[in-house]
């Protein structure tokens, strides 16, 4: 291999990524070549400073976990999320319903009245009259 060619294959040779042969090879190289070894000590600062700006307990065990929970429980999550998100809001109404209620019980109650008897009457027009 020619320098040019080694310094291409430094960040595989740094990954491991090359054969027995191009290991020997390139290491044999940045031994004696000052310009690849200053570029393989960048790669090593690089990756050490990538290490270091990670948060450390992000194993991954971990995220596969997470992730083959996620798609086990995918359905049946985004399910029971939906149905606590609208036994919620039927919570909330309800509450909202009662206070109403004891406040404004005559008006509520006369507002109730008319929205059943508009509701009759429709039911009266559209299917009561044969
Ligand atoms: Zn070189």
């Amino acid at each position: 291999m020619t320098h040019e060619e080694i310094k291409e294959s430094l960040s595989d040779y740094f990954d491991g990524q090359l054969g027995p042969a191009g290991t020997v090879e390139i290491s044999a190289h940045v031994a004696t070549c000052p310009e690849c070894r200053a570029e393989l000590d960048a790669l090593s600062a690089l990756s050490a400073g990538i290490k270091e700006s990670l948060p450390a307990p992000a194993p991954a065990a971990m995220k596969e976990r997470l992730l083959a929970r996620a798609r086990q429980e995918n359905k049946p999550l985004f399910r029971s999320a939906t149905v606590l998100a609208v036994a919620f809001a039927a919570l909330i109404l309800v509450l909202m319903a009662g206070v109403a209620a004891k406040k404004y019980m005559p008006t509520l109650f006369s507002s109730v009245q008319g929205m059943i008897n508009g509701a009759a009457s429709t039911l009266g027009v559209s299917g009561g009259n044969k």
